[in-house]
């Protein structure tokens, strides 16, 4: 982390999980286990429909709410989709875009991965757009180079103004949901190569300014390491981020000097 240019930010993602019903109780435990002061942002991306009971009980702790994907239509007949505008409409500050579950299921390449975070900006979201290599790429030593065009393509026409908004998540695949963490050291090697790729386009000051969280199994044992590092500025967690202890613990380690 670097506190003095740039934002901590520790992402929850619920992904599929969760009944609205539960989010007061969540909120509640999560509030008896977090520190009183806190050096970061928090916010929980939930299934949209549970956004407004999110907004609700977050507001006393200052959790903001998040969606996990958007579609990159303003409006229309596309049955199922959920538009930025209809988002920021009830209180979403922040969206990810391009995880690896919705590239995998759902098809969805960089030009897409683009186009929605384009349109989260036009509505006043912050995107938080995921990259992340396999396990073949990495050990094809492909992890830079792949990581590197997934970073240029999603961000392709967005401007410095709107680059403060962004936030880029780092995600190795195989990281994912495993149990298998990149070492501190790894995770930092690429977070900073996405800084080097974000100062080629926007030069040295907003390369400077914008967060890289990491993401793949980081818990309440490992973030302290993971969040030492000068590169890696929070954290997008899935399975930690469904146990308010250890979310709490996560949050807390973003203190450290
Ligand atoms: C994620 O879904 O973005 C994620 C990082 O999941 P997990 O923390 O469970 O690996």
């Amino acid at each position: 982390m670097n506190r003095k240019y740039r934002k901590t930010v520790i992402a929850g993602n619920w992904k599929m999980n969760m009944l609205a019903s539960e989010i007061k109780p969540f909120i509640e435990q999560l509030k008896e286990n977090m520190p009183k002061t806190r050096a970061c942002d928090v916010v929980l991306c939930t299934p949209a429909v549970m956004i407004p009971a999110m907004i609700k009980a977050g507001k006393e702790c200052k959790v903001a709410a998040g969606g996990q994907d958007v579609s990159k239509f303003e409006k229309g007949a596309y049955t199922g989709e959920v538009s930025a505008s209809q988002l920021a409409d009830i209180g979403a500050k922040y969206c990810i875009v391009g995880h690896s579950e919705r590239r995998q299921y759902h098809g969805e390449d960089d030009m897409l991965v683009n186009a929605k975070a384009k349109a989260l900006l036009a509505k006043g979201i912050n995107p938080i757009i995921c990259v992340g290599e396999s396990l073949e790429q990495r050990e094809m030593d492909l992890t830079m180079e792949y990581v590197a065009y997934q970073v240029k393509a999603a961000l392709n026409g967005i401007d410095a103004t709107q680059l403060r908004r962004c936030i880029i998540a780092y995600e190795p695949i195989w990281a994912i949901g495993t149990g298998k963490t990149a070492t501190a050291e790894q995770a930092q090697e690429v977070c900073e190569g996405i800084r080097a790729v974000v100062r080629k386009i926007y030069g040295a000051r907003p390369a400077r300014a914008v967060s890289i969280l990491y993401g793949g199994s980081m818990n309440a044992k490992n973030a302290y390491e993971l969040l030492a590092q000068p590169d890696i500025d929070g954290g997008l967690i899935g399975g930690a981020s469904l146990k308010p202890a250890d979310f709490a613990t996560i949050i807390a380690a973003t203190n450290q000097e």
